[in-house]
């Protein structure tokens, strides 16, 4: 989901999204357990929509933590057959209540939708939205979306589905909520991911899922089966599971970033476990650039799995240089540089007894601003390190990306209009190396063609996505509107 008036500092935002279709079960419960897996791609809002079938939807859905957003009373008051769930991160301000998810329309047909991505075309598809008098309550593209689909005149909701994602450019692994069958669809490109999982056991018959990670899958009991395949529409009901296949031929463009810090690590995509995957980054990372040295430290959490196979690698011990308070939320998502920066400081505390008289290599999974390591190279000399080697398990991010996921504006970005050397002065590291575009893909077993890397490499998988359609320009061209 990403903000129509989003600009600059203003909100951006990626996403988790679950669907479940389970009559009989608690399946406003399993859809909070699966939230929870959830949680790190979104703490902002949180919300769950049930529906019994042929019955009602109930939704809801509130700003905070899936902990602080659901008690007992909310669980047992959202009863159902089905059910989807969302999670949402965003940067700043904002968030009220409207933007949370699952969005709920009842236009021509009664509908919940929950949406990870974003739409380059949004402001067409609003305007004409707009003019034909459909009202919107939030400021998000993912609403349009959903009236989209809760206004088309196709008799079934996957019809309408198939219409509809047509119309549909950027990133969209939406999960649909109606009174008799959970609808899930993936954007033409794959973008983001979305799989498919199966629950046996519970009374004979499988249960079906759907969840952004597999992560989610492990805390109800699911086993994944497989990914939602780009421009596929699957419908969860007393049918079971079914898939149509409504768009096809397209360049694939899987998120790399995905792989490199925003899935959890124990996750599996595109049948990579990502904890492995980033082990074999840092792996190629100390063979890319190894450097005289007697430890190795991660920036935890986000360093560790890289860490460790650099570490590896190196024949290097790997120790916890910095001890990380984990009540501290990120530090990426605070506004303003000074409150960033005070995060930093609340968030890692260096060892002094690992870190002392010692020449090190401190592993990271991405820079963004370089608030994070700026101050990590700080603390590490102010601990007594004697020499301080930065080694970061992705290529210099240069780039915004207008699919999904925050990555701060160019002029933000350390590495933008910066040569590496430049950027290790900045940062005030005694050396600094990136893992190269080809390293990365090397770690991943996998071909640059069926990803995208934009934020890296600049190229947009999808034509016009830098243009006037592009994100940043939403928030200049778009007026508040509210029905
Ligand atoms: P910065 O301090 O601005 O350089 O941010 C980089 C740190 O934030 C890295 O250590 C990552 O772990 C984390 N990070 C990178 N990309 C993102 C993102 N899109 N959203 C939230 N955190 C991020």
């Amino acid at each position: 989901m990403a903000q129509l008036l989003d600009h600059r500092d203003g909100p951006r935002d990626e996403c988790g999204v679950f669907g479940i279709f389970a009559p009989g079960h608690d399946v406003a419960r399993l859809a909070y357990f699966a939230l929870f897996a959830l949680q790190h791609r979104g703490q902002e809002s949180a919300g769950i929509a049930t529906a019994t079938h042929h019955g009602n939807i109930i939704a809801l859905r509130d700003q905070g933590l899936v902990s602080q957003v659901f008690d007992e009373n909310a669980l047992r008051s959202l009863a159902g057959d089905m059910a989807i769930g969302h999670v949402r991160y965003s940067t700043t301000g904002a968030s009220d209540w409207e933007n949370a998810q699952p969005i709920v329309r009842d236009d021509n047909r009664m509908l919940a939708l929950a949406h990870n991505g974003n739409l380059i075309n949004a402001v067409e598809l609003h305007g004409e939205l707009r003019e034909a008098g459909v009202p919107f309550r939030s400021t998000s593209d993912s609403e349009i979306i959903a009236a989209l689909l809760a206004t088309h005149r196709a008799e079934s909701i996957q019809d309408a589905v198939a219409n509809v994602l047509s119309r549909l450019r950027g990133a969209f692994s939406t999960v649909v909520l109606t009174d008799d069958a959970v609808v899930a669809f993936r954007d033409p490109h794959g973008l983001r991911p979305l799989s498919i999982g199966r629950i046996d056991g519970l009374d004979g018959s499988p249960a079906w899922c759907v969840a952004s990670e597999s992560c989610a899958f492990d805390m109800i009991g699911a086993t994944l089966v497989r990914d939602v395949a780009p421009g596929e529409v699957v419908t969860l009901s007393a049918s079971g599971i079914e898939s149509r296949v409504v768009a096809g031929g397209e360049r694939r463009a899987f998120c790399v970033f995905e792989y490199i810090y925003f899935a959890r690590p124990d996750s599996r995509m595109g049948g990579t476990v990502l904890q492995a995957a980033r082990g074999r980054m840092g792996e190629i990372l100390w063979r890319e650039a190894p450097v005289e040295a007697d430890v190795v430290i991660p920036v935890p959490d986000s360093g560790n799995a890289a860490a460790r196979g650099l570490a590896r690698a190196a024949g290097l011990p790997a120790d916890d240089g910095f001890i990380k308070n984990r009540y501290v939320a990120r530090t990426f998502i605070q506004p303003g540089q000074e409150l960033r920066r005070q995060g930093v400081r609340m968030k890692f505390n260096p060892v002094p007894e690992v870190v002392a008289g010692k020449r090190l290599v401190v592993v990271d999974d991405s820079i963004v601003r370089g608030t994070t390591d700026r101050q990590i190279v700080q603390m590490l000399r102010d601990a007594g390190a004697a020499e301080v080697h930065l080694r970061i398990s992705a290529p210099p991010i240069k780039h915004p990306c207008h699919y999904g996921i925050d990555m701060s504006t160019r002029e933000e970005m350390i590495a933008h209009g910066r040569t590496v050397q430049q950027v290790c002065a900045e940062l005030g590291a005694d050396s600094l190396h990136y893992l190269s575009l080809e390293g990365l893909y090397e770690a991943l077993s996998a071909g640059r063609s069926e990803h995208c890397d934009a934020c890296f490499s600049g190229e947009y998988p999808l034509a016009g996505t830098d243009g006037a359609n592009g994100k940043f320009a939403l928030a200049r061209e778009l007026p508040l509107v509210r029905a």
